[in-house]
């Protein structure tokens, strides 16, 4: 099999060949129809994470072992199973969850993997989808997409249930307009879930001006421009005293200090972003104004099931999706690094 790893962090993937694996125990062989590239595919390929004030964290020290085939966004078709692995017929079309736990710890058993301190997800902690094939250690893992189309279902694995997760957290979100910040693959699928959820109205803020078309050609009620110096107040005028809800799937320095100034007391700022960056606040406004800051990091499985739920009942959401072959990978990240993308890249081996 073809696959594209991670071998030095900072450096282009690797293309290597080597033995397709045969699948034991309750692994499932699939064979990849689509892999998305994702904007964390850049951090894992530099290796850190801006913590802020010069501070970085390392990759590597939290687990991640190289070389590592990339791509945590997988659709593909079951070709082999280990023989414990029951339900799952060969020639199925699947999407894999990617965020697997260790699947014995408190936070795994019930049910929240994504919260498991020793996660070993599919492109991140192992191999992913920049393949011809790939593993997945459990069927409970394989959500079957029907007839949907396989590069518009990958992106759920990620960017769909990061932002389901996120708007989940929203508890006014068919009452009151919720401010969604960063219009880019996220943005879009947020926007796109958004509205499949029920949601009341949502106001797109970015700072690229083909990104403010893009959000309001996808119905966004308004969009603000996050350069502008009065940004802030926009918003606070737009939702009539300030928002409810910010979801920040940036997270820098500067859209978490838009996000936090754009809330009404009793406001909730949920971060999911990880542009990196810090933000020093001043404690006594947090009690007074009754404010919440929540972090969101992907989904859960029961999360990734009713998202399948949703999507099945009503349709792929509709975001911009482009498909290019697996062996422009590096250029499709390059492109991604310079801003250059609308929507989602998905590669098809
Ligand atoms: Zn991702
Ligand atoms: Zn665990």
């Amino acid at each position: 099999m073809r696959m594209f790893q991670l071998c030095v962090c900072g450096e282009p993937l690797k293309a290597s060949e080597q033995p397709t694996p045969k699948p034991t125990g309750s692994e499932v062989l699939l064979k990849v129809l689509a892999a998305g590239v994702c904007h964390s595919d850049l951090h894992l390929a530099d290796g850190w994470f801006d913590l802020g004030s010069g501070k970085r964290l390392s990759l590597t020290d939290r687990g991640m072992k190289l070389p590592l085939t990339l791509g945590h966004e997988n659709v593909g078709e079951v070709v082999a199973v280990g023989p414990d692995a029951k339900g799952v017929p060969i020639g199925a079309r699947m999407l894999a969850h990617p965020w697997i736990g260790c699947g014995s710890c408190h936070p795994c058993r019930r049910g929240e993997e994504n919260l498991c301190r020793a996660m070993k997800s599919l492109g991140v902690f192992s191999n992913g989808g920049y393949a011809d094939f790939m593993m997945v250690p459990h069927p409970r893992y394989l959500f079957e997409i029907g007839d949907l189309p396989p590069e518009r279902v990958a992106p759920l694995a990620c960017s769909g249930v990061t932002t389901f997760g996120a708007l989940k957290k929203v508890p006014t979100l068919t009452s009151e307009p919720t401010v969604i910040i960063g219009a880019g693959g996220l943005g879009l699928m947020c926007l796109a879930l958004h509205r499949k959820m029920g949601g009341h109205s949502a106001i797109l803020v970015d700072i690229d001006p083909e990104k403010h078309k893009a959000a309001k050609a996808a119905g966004a009620a308004h969009v603000v421009d996050g350069r502008a110096d009065d940004a802030a107040q926009q918003i606070i005028d737009l939702t009539q005293g300030g928002a409810w809800a910010v979801i920040d799937l940036v997270g820098s320095s500067h859209s978490a200090r838009l996000g936090y100034d754009s809330l009404i007391k009793g406001g909730k700022y949920i971060i999911v972003g990880l542009f990196g960056g810090d933000l020093t606040l001043s404690l006594p406004p947090i009690p007074m104004r009754a404010l919440t800051i929540q972090g969101s990091y992907v989904g859960s499985v029961p999360e990734m099931d009713e998202l399948m739920e949703l999507v099945r009942r009503t349709g792929s959401p509709q975001v911009p999706v482009a498909t290019k072959p697996l062996d422009e990978v590096n250029a499709v990240m390059h492109d991604l690094r310079a801003g250059k993308i609308i929507g989602r890249v998905v590669l098809t081996p």
